[in-house]
């Protein structure tokens, strides 16, 4: 019975066959890694359990080419699938960023294509797909460990697909591609050979071709990259690897190659790709590292090696203090595994450390893909918040530019004594607050924290080097020390204010927690401010949209006793009650918009506006 593609899944088809004109070879490198994975996971499982014993020098992949019948078989021993396999992992793209995916690609036409596009075959996990690039019908014989019967998956990428009984008498998978006319080179001996050492070279399992005529040829090295030493590995070695597990698709901004003997012993080669991957911010989303134990691959989707803030880093860990036979569940409680993630952090952070200090550009590329990423770890990872806050930046105020802390304090006035920083949804929002307008009157540099995770953290460290981080919307800041002016110094708040404070406080009742003459603002007539106590602006905004019946605490108003609008008032307050009435209404919801906020009464906010535009017309 013939069944058709998903929706998202037809349109993802057709861009890839339609799309990616000149890297068709990798859909080689696709297949022969789906592949390996397969090998892998039997292994495995022929070691643990004793229904499927293998050899692990049994297991490999063998390419045929057969030039009369224009087709390309991958044929591998690996797990193999079921019918319900079948149709689950090749009827669908079974991934949840599929409708991201159509909108990054609709979003990149016109740019770097050729580049773009393949970045994102790979991200979004539509690897198998690719054969439809070379091929207009593609056939898939597999029998799955412990079954009896194979099945056959076979499509020609455009209508649809059709699952059937088969034969096959090994447990495996075979792949059979009949290539296109106009792909005619990928039927070659020289070609396959060149394409699989390009990419496949370190694999651990053997590729070799057979063409029926000669004798099968190995392509390949066959070893496993990571246990290779280093200095007999060149970059371009390094990179086809980060390539072939799926790392990135250009260069990785940086390769940790360790060999770790002693009490505890293991080898890491991670990856830190130079861009982010389009799921990066998926709620789901975990670090993925591949753990082997002896080159046999225990799971491809650990999260107990390294933690999610650094989900960004790729690649695997091979160890032999950890059982074969250990549960998946298990996994997250092993104290050998433990101490490892403990150690690649550290060495995370260490290789972090030396290119901030070695180049600032490379740091700065890093940071703007990965920084907001590596935040989380500020909140989540406490003992490490020190040196996590060493390696952030954030943007500065007077540098409109990005910042490390250390930076900031370097140039803080000798006066001061805390980090300032101002929370808010984005660096325009921040740029137009009038919080920032006495700061900005006597130089005080201040930081603006964009990214929702600041508020988390912020909430939790407190503090950087014995600075405090103290948010410009929240209480009274004392800032009459930075003052060189005498006179400012003495200043206080004008007494006349009183009676019109009192008024403004009995008109907004329950909507403010205090109306203070404020000493801080310079150009606006009135701004919030967070009690002492309460929760920064930011904070309770993010509250707010994770919890619909949250309620935030009331705020305090602060007026500016030199502003005209306030001066005026002052005048009118005892004359005429019905202007102070709408002008202090309108004053509290222009402060609520100016912190991103819509009025109370939206309708009454309109009609009030449009009294005073025509007062003033008049
Ligand atoms: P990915 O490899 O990222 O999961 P693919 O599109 O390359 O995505 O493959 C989809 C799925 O099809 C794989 O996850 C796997 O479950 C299955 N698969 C593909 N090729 C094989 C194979 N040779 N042996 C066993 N399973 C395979
Ligand atoms: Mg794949």
């Amino acid at each position: 019975m013939k069944k058709a593609f998903e929706a998202d899944t037809g349109r993802v088809l057709n861009i890839v066959i339609n799309s990616l004109y000149s890297e068709k070879e990798i859909f080689l490198r696709e297949l022969i890694s789906n592949s390996s994975d397969a090998l892998d996971k039997r292994r495995f499982l022929s070691l643990t359990d004793k229904k499927d014993s293998v050899g692990t020098e049994d297991l490999k992949i063998e390419i045929h080419a057969n030039k009369k019948d224009s087709t390309l078989t991958i044929n591998d021993n690996g797990i193999g699938m079921s019918k319900e396999e079948l149709e689950n992992s090749l009827g669908t793209i079974a991934k949840s960023g599929t409708t991201e995916f159509l909108a990054e690609l609709e979003k990149n036409a016109g740019k770097d294509k050729k580049k773009n596009d393949v970045n994102l075959i790979g991200q979004f996990g539509v690897g198998f797909y690719s054969a439809f690039m070379v091929a207009d019908k593609v056939e898939v014989v597999s029998k799955g460990v412990g079954q009896t019967k194979a099945n056959k998956w076979e499509s020609d990428g455009i209508s649809g697909y059709e699952i059937s009984n088969s034969t096959k008498e090994e447990i495996g998978t075979e792949i059979t591609l009949h290539i296109k006319r106009s792909e005619k080179e990928y039927l070659d001996k020289e070609r396959i050979g060149f394409i699989t050492r390009k990419y496949s070279d370190h694999l651990m399992y053997s590729v070799n071709f057979i063409d029926g005529k000669n004798e099968p040829e190995l392509l390949n090295k066959a070893s496993a990259i990571w246990t290779r030493e280093k200095k007999d590995i060149s970059a371009e070695q390094y990179e086809e690897f980060y390539k072939q597990i799926g790392a990135g698709f250009n260069k990785p901004l940086l390769t940790l190659h360790n060999k770790v003997e002693g009490t505890l012993s293991y080898i890491n080669l991670l990856f830190i790709p130079d861009s982010r991957p389009f799921d990066l911010f998926q709620m789901d989303v975990k670090s993925k590292i591949k753990l082997y134990s002896n080159r046999v691959l225990i799971t491809d989707d650990s999260e107990s090696i390294l933690p999610r803030w650094l989900r960004f880093v790729k690649g695997i860990v091979d160890t032999s203090d950890v059982d074969l036979n250990v549960s998946r569940e298990m996994l997250q409680h092993n104290v050998t595994l433990n101490k490892i993630s403990k150690a690649l952090k550290k060495r995370v952070i260490n290789e972090l450390k030396k290119m901030k200090d070695k180049d600032q550009e490379k740091y700065s590329s890093f940071w703007n893909e990965f920084g907001i990423v590596l935040k989380e770890g500020i909140y989540e990872d406490f003992d490490l918040k020190t040196e996590l806050l060493e390696l952030s930046k954030f943007q500065s105020m007077n540098e409109d530019k990005l910042v490390f802390l250390s930076d900031y304090i370097e140039k803080m006035n000798t006066e001061q004594k805390d980090i300032y920083y101002l929370a808010a949804e984005n660096k325009e929002m921040a740029e137009g607050s009038p919080h920032l307008e006495v700061f900005k009157k006597k130089k005080l540099d201040v930081l603006f924290l964009t990214d929702p995770i600041d508020t988390f953290w912020l909430s939790m460290a407190g503090e950087f080097q014995d600075r405090k981080f103290v948010s410009i919307t929240k209480g009274d800041i004392d800032l009459t020390a930075f003052s060189d002016d005498k006179k400012e110094k003495e200043k206080k708040p004008p007494a006349g204010m009183k009676g019109l404070v009192e008024k403004i406080k009995e008109i907004l009742g329950e909507s403010v927690q205090d109306v203070k003459v404020s000493t801080k603002l310079v150009d606006s007539a009135c701004c919030l401010v967070a009690p002492d106590t309460g929760m920064d602006v930011q904070m309770e905004r993010i509250m707010k949209i994770q919890n619909k019946d949250f309620k935030g605490m009331p705020r305090i108003l602060e007026i500016n006793p030199d502003h005209n609008i306030i001066k005026k008032l002052n005048k009118i307050k005892d004359t005429d009650k019905d202007a102070l009435n709408d002008a202090s209404l309108l004053l509290f919801d222009q402060a609520k918009m100016v912190e991103g906020e819509l009025p109370n009464d939206i309708a009454k906010f309109n009609q009030r506006m449009s009294k005073f535009l025509g007062l003033a017309l008049s």
